[in-house]
């Protein structure tokens, strides 16, 4: 295991954004992991974990502390019956392998998950979602090593404790574990989840209403290829979703409807109240973020070297050379003037890497 030093990230993240790492470590196994978790204890460094890099923005400064990137690959079957299946997928795993692996083996229940970048350990990390599925849909537990003490851990999906975009690796036990695997069950004889709005149209449009599983895949990446800028080395980059949907209670509902009744017009109302029906039944109502940027007039909006993508504007876009500074002056800029227009506080979905405290209240700030 060779620790780096000053090796820059911007390569690693499909943002293609972001200065220097101090110290860089590829992982492999536990025994180097505790070996790397040893160095830092000496040297009391900063600690972070990088995947596929897609769900980050990194400092222009870079990182001053250890970026620990796993490399441990492969998939196993771990348990199977004559309907289900068990797989241990390794954390650095790319997620997406994973999906066309069980696709091809006629395995039903992470197809809609498809082509979501990224590695798998951090697919847990953030419960992924798209197309009416989720992760937590088919987890079942991870292996994890405790940061402080090097102690490898089982956690069920209780103890993960995952939520929308959200589990104890991010939220309450942020930079206590590093997830080594993760255990799947996948359903042998499936049916079609055909139930998101955009996914029942595509198989509405004469493709039959029973489609194999292959079909499916074929279905949800053509489906997102329309709407998401899947980041390739020669168009710049972009980090995915960079705001979260709103998942509101009725009250809160009500109070964004009031507030588009006042500042914009009643047709923005109707398609505010049919946006409400779309996803139900549902606990929470869902709003998408984008609904309210491009009624604030922020599609295709720029700042320096990034833009709010003119197709999704969930999504912010580093057009070539943007820095990390460009994109949260645009993120910034959006939160605020939704915010002053709607009362609405949308939330950033990719972790900030590298700024200092100040800097993340300049930004976050609504003010
Ligand atoms: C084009 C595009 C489309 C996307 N679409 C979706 C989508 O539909 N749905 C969705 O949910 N997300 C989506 N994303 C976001 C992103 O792909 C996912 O969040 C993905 O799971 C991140 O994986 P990663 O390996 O790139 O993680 P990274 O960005 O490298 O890291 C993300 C977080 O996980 C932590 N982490 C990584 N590995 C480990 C580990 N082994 N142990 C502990 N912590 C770890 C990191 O420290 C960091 O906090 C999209 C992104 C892009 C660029």
């Amino acid at each position: 295991m060779e620790i780096s030093k000053d090796r820059t990230l911007k390569p690693d993240t499909t943002f293609k954004i972001g200065g220097p790492a101090k110290f860089f470590a590829r992982i492999e196994t536990p025994a180097e992991l505790r070996e790397v978790l040893a160095f830092r204890k000496t040297h009391n460094l900063n600690l972070f974990v990088l995947g596929g890099g897609s769900n980050i923005l990194v400092s222009d400064r870079g990182f001053d502390g250890l970026v620990i990137h796993p490399v441990n690959k492969g998939i196993t079957v771990v348990e199977e019956g004559a309907r289900e299946i068990e797989l241990r997928i390794q954390a650095a795993e790319t997620w997406d392998d994973a999906v066309g692996f069980a696709v091809e083996r006629q395995w039903w229940g992470i197809e809609n998950l498809s082509h979501i970048p990224g590695q798998a350990g951090a697919a847990l990390v953030q419960n992924i979602g798209a197309y009416g599925a989720q992760l937590c849909d088919i987890f079942q537990s991870a292996e994890v090593m405790e940061v402080t003490t090097g102690e490898i851990r089982i956690l069920d999906r209780e103890a993960c404790r995952l939520g929308y975009r959200s589990s104890i690796f991010n939220t309450t036990h942020e930079g206590r574990f590093i997830i080594l695997s993760l255990r799947i069950r996948l359903a042998k004889l499936g049916r079609p989840n055909l139930q998101y709005p955009d996914v029942c149209e595509y198989f509405e449009q004469g493709r039959g209403t029973s489609p194999s599983l292959v079909e499916i895949r074929k279905a949800i990446i053509a489906i997102r290829d329309a709407k998401f800028p899947f980041p390739r080395e020669e168009k710049g980059g972009n980090a995915g979703s960079f705001f979260k949907n709103l998942l509101l209670t009725e009250a809160e509902y009500l109070r964004l409807e009031d507030q588009i009744q006042r500042n914009f017009n009643q047709d923005l109302v109707a398609k505010l109240r049919a946006l409400a029906r779309k996803f139900q039944p549902a606990e929470r109502i869902k709003i998408p973020a984008a609904f309210l940027i491009d009624a604030c007039g922020l599609k295709g909006y720029r700042i320096g070297g990034t833009q709010v993508n003119p197709t999704q504007s969930l999504v912010l876009l580093n057009q070539g050379g943007a820095t990390a500074r460009d994109v949260l002056s645009l993120a910034c800029h959006v939160r605020r003037t939704v915010y002053k227009k709607t009362g609405v506080a949308i939330q950033l979905e990719p972790e900030l890497v590298g700024f200092t405290p100040a800097e993340l209240a300049e930004f976050m700030s609504l003010e």
